[in-house]
C-alpha cells in the first residue's frame, strides 16, 4: 500500500543498498484525499532524520503563533466560551495530505512502485533461496518477497489473511482459494469482530480563508487554529496549503451506534444541510465555518479493536492495517510514520539477513505494539472527553456557559487532560524507538549464539 505509511516505508529503506523494495499499491495512481493532515514534533523529528526537512518546510503551515497550537472553545451553545490554549515548545506541521504524500513518492524509485496490484491473499513456499512469501493479486498476477509488509490501510486484506492463518503451515490450506477470486472486494475481506464503527462520522471541507474574512471579518480560525467542543460533537479547523485554504473537520458522536455495522459507504458526499442540521443552536461563528463548507463529504470513522501483534512468519503490518484509530490526537499518520521508521531502521541493521528476520520482526512488535496502543488509547479518551462523555470529571452534560464554578471546574478538568493527553506528541523522542529496537534486535541475536 502506498499511503504514508507504506510509502515512508519505501523512502527509508530507499538507500539501503541490499534490500529490494517493491510496493504494490491497488489504486491506479497515488491518491490522497483533498483534506488536512497535523504533523507533530515527533514525527517531524523522524522527517527531518529521512532528509525531507526543506521538502516539507515548502509545503507546511506553522500556526502564527508557533507555539500556541489549538484555541479550545466550548460552542455547543448560543454564546461560546474559550477555555484553554495547547500551548507547546516545539509547534506543529499543518499541510495538505497531497502535497505530502508528494514530497514522500518523489523520493523513492518509480521503478519500484506497482500500481493497480490489489492484495488479495498470500502463501509461503519453499524455494531454493529457503522459505519466501508469495504474493496474489486481483488480476491473477503473482510476485514473491522475503519479507511482506502490510501498508494496505484499515480493510487490510494482509492482516485479514493473517488472522485467518494460525500459523504459516496452515496457512497455504486456510486461505486457498483467495487467489482464484479475483477483483475480491476489500471491504468484504475485514474479518468480523475485528474493524468497528466508532458511532462516529467525520464531515471534512477545505474552506477560503478570504471568503471567511469576507463573510466574517476578524474570525478567530483566521488567527490561530481552533477546536471547538460540545455534547456529542467538535469540529477542527487549522490552515493548510500554505494558508491557501482552512482544513474543517466536524466529528458527530452517536453513543447509540457505537460498534453497529455502518451500511452505507464509508465515504460519501453529503448535503451541507445534513451538516448544519447537527449543529443547530452552536455559537454563530461556528456556524459561519459550517455554512463555508458547500460540499463536505462524510467519513464514518472505523477502529480496530487493540491486537497484541502486528507480525506473523516473514510478514509485518504497520499503519492503519495495524492500528487504526480515532482521530481526535491527529496521530494515526504519525504512528505509520514511526512503524515505518522503526522497520526500516531494522532491516537496515548490518546483521538483518533471511535468517535473522524472526529476530528482527519479534524486535518491532515489542517496541511498537505498547506505544502505537497507548496512543490510539489516548485517541480515544480525549475524543470522549472533548464530547463530555468521560466517566471521570470532566464528563457528563456539557457545563453551561458563564462564570458558575461547578461550569469553571469541569472545563479545568477538560484543560488538565489535553495537556496530558497531548503531552506525549512532543515530549517523546520518537527516534529513541529505533535504537531501542536496535538493542532488542542484537540481545535477540546473541541470545541465539550462545
Ligand atoms: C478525519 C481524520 C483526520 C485525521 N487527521 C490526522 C492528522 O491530523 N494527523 C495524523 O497523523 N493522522 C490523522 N488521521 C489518521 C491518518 O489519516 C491515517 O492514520 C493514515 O492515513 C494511515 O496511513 P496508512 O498508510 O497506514 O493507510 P492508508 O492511508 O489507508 O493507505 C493504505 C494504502 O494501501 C492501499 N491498499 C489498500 N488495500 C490494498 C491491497 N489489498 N493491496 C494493495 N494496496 C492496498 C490503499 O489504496 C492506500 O493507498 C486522520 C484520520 C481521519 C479519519
Amino acid at each position: 500500500g502506498g499511503g504514508i505509511g507504506g510509502l515512508t516505508l519505501a523512502v527509508a529503506l530507499a538507500n539501503v543498498h541490499d534490500i529490494q523494495v517493491d510496493m504494490y499499491e491497488a489504486a491506479q495512481q497515488f491518491n490522497e484525499i483533498g483534506a488536512g493532515v497535523g504533523m507533530w514534533f515527533r514525527t517531524w523529528k523522524i522527517m527531518k532524520t529521512l532528509g525531507l526537512k526543506e521538502d516539507l518546510t515548502n509545503i507546511a503551515v506553522t500556526p502564527p503563533d508557533e507555539r500556541k497550537i489549538f484555541e479550545f472553545r466550548k460552542a455547543g451553545e448560543a454564546v461560546g466560551q474559550s477555555f484553554h490554549d495547547l500551548v507547546v515548545p516545539f509547534g506543529v506541521l499543518f499541510m495538505h495530505r497531497a502535497d505530502f504524500q508528494q514530497v514522500l513518492a518523489k523520493r523513492i524509485n518509480a521503478e519500484c512502485t506497482h500500481f493497480s496490484r490489489r492484495l488479495v491473499n498470500y502463501t509461503y513456499r519453499l524455494s531454493l533461496r529457503g522459505k519466501e512469501i508469495v504474493l496474489h493479486f486481483s488480476d491473477g498476477s503473482q510476485a514473491t518477497c522475503d519479507i511482506l509488509v502490510g501498508a494496505d490501510g484499515i480493510k487490510s486484506a494482509t492482516r485479514s489473511v493473517m488472522l485467518s492463518c494460525p500459523g504459516e503451515d496452515k496457512c497455504n490450506a486456510a486461505t486457498a482459494g483467495r487467489q482464484n477470486s479475483p477483483h475480491t472486494d476489500s471491504q468484504s475481506e475485514i474479518p468480523k469482530g475485528n474493524v468497528v464503527w466508532s458511532g462516529s462520522v467525520a464531515y471534512r471541507h477545505l474552506i477560503s480563508p478570504d471568503e471567511l474574512s469576507r463573510r466574517f471579518p476578524g474570525h478567530r480560525a483566521l488567527r490561530s487554529p481552533v477546536q471547538y467542543v460540545g455534547k456529542n460533537k467538535n469540529v477542527i479547523v487549522y490552515p493548510v496549503s500554505q494558508g491557501r485554504a482552512i482544513n474543517l473537520v466536524a466529528y458527530v458522536y452517536d453513543p447509540g451506534q457505537k460498534g453497529a455495522l455502518f451500511s452505507d459507504p464509508w465515504v460519501t458526499p453529503v448535503l451541507a444541510a445534513e451538516l448544519l442540521a447537527h449543529f443547530d443552536g452552536w455559537e454563530p461563528e461556528l456556524i459561519a465555518l459550517l455554512e463555508l463548507a458547500k460540499n463536505p463529504s462524510r467519513w464514518a470513522v472505523h477502529t480496530l479493536q487493540p491486537l497484541t501483534s502486528y507480525v506473523a512468519p516473514q510478514v509485518a503490518f504497520l499503519g492503519d492495517a495495524a492500528h487504526a484509530m480515532m482521530p481526535h490526537l491527529g496521530s494515526g499518520g504519525g504512528q505509520a510514520v514511526e512503524d515505518a521508521y522503526v522497520l526500516a531502521a531494522l532491516l537496515a541493521h548490518p546483521h538483518a539477513t533471511r535468517s535473522t528476520i524472526p529476530q528482527i520482526l519479534r524486535s518491532y512488535d515489542a517496541v511498537r505494539v505498547p506505544l502505537s496502543q497507548r496512543i490510539a488509547t489516548n485517541s480515544r479518551l480525549i475524543g470522549e472527553a472533548y464530547h463530555f462523555n468521560s466517566s471521570d470529571e470532566a464528563g457528563g452534560d456539557e457545563p453551561p456557559s458563564g462564570v458558575g464554578q461547578a461550569s469553571g471546574d469541569r472545563l479545568e478538568s477538560l484543560a488538565v487532560m489535553i495537556e496530558e493527553k497531548h503531552k506525549e506528541l512532543w515530549d517523546c523522542d520518537a527516534c529513541y524507538q529505533s535504537t531501542t529496537a536496535t538493542e532488542l534486535f542484537e540481545g535477540f541475536l546473541k541470545a541465539a549464539a550462545v
